[in-house]
């Protein structure tokens, strides 16, 4: 049995198993640090850089890879992860096609949410976007969407196919704004699974049955 170790997030004494993440703790314990590319599922890899926490001794760390230590003393809140944090999530979101109203993860998407805690206004951000083109959307598979203007590039479909399916028959393909997720050619390996469509923090992928 894994030994238990005691911190405290935001003043709130907690109790965590000692292989625990200080963000599975977090989320756990109902404190909520913004998140993309995290999944409890998944091994943490630390990408987005949302997840910023900051120590009793001043370091600012990500929490999905720190692991939880006896005593430990976390804030989620400081203007200093404030401003890291609202950095990365508003890059993220000028280069992000928001349109909720007509999106069917509206509601149930951790974009949304982040910009709820950051108080980030979608009609402030949307100047700043890079004039680019709408991607194409692929709708080639016969049960889910993929739509690549409202990626947020987090991996974790991916890391599903890879982790928990064994399959690997998605990949980034592209660089810088055009970085994207492709499938491999053999449909039959992927079609019939869905795994990558519900853990999609976002409307990235969305079920053929969901715009039903
Ligand atoms: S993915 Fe999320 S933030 Fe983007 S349009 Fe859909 S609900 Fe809105
Ligand atoms: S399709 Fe969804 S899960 Fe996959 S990288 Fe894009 S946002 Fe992440």
């Amino acid at each position: 049995m894994a030994d238990k170790i005691a911190l405290t997030i935001d003043g709130k004494y907690i109790v965590a198993d000692e292989e625990t993440s200080v963000l599975e703790a977090a989320l756990k314990n109902g404190v909520y640090i913004p998140h993309l590319c995290y999944h409890p599922d998944l091994k943490p890899i630390g990408a987005c850089r949302l997840c910023f926490v900051e120590l009793g001794d001043g370091q600012i760390v990500p929490s999905c890879l720190l692991p939880v230590g006896q005593g430990m003393v976390v804030r989620t809140k400081s203007a200093e992860i404030d401003k890291l944090r609202r950095a990365i999530a508003e890059l993220l979101i000028a280069d992000h096609h928001t349109n909720c109203r007509d999106c069917s993860k509206s509601g149930n998407c951790e974009l949304q949410r982040i910009m709820a805690y950051l108080h980030v206004s979608v009609k402030r951000m949307r100047p700043l976007r890079w004039a680019k083109e709408e991607l194409p959307q692929d709708t080639s598979n016969p049960f889910f969407d993929y739509d690549p203007n409202r990626c947020v590039l987090c991996g974790i479909c991916v890391r599903t196919c890879e982790e928990i399916q064994g399959v690997s028959a998605l990949y980034f393909v592209g660089r810088g704004y055009g970085t994207k997720i492709a499938f491999f050619g053999d449909k039959s390996r992927y079609e019939s699974c869905g795994e990558c469509v519900v853990r999609c923090p976002v409307g990235a992928l969305i079920s053929k049955n969901a715009r039903q």
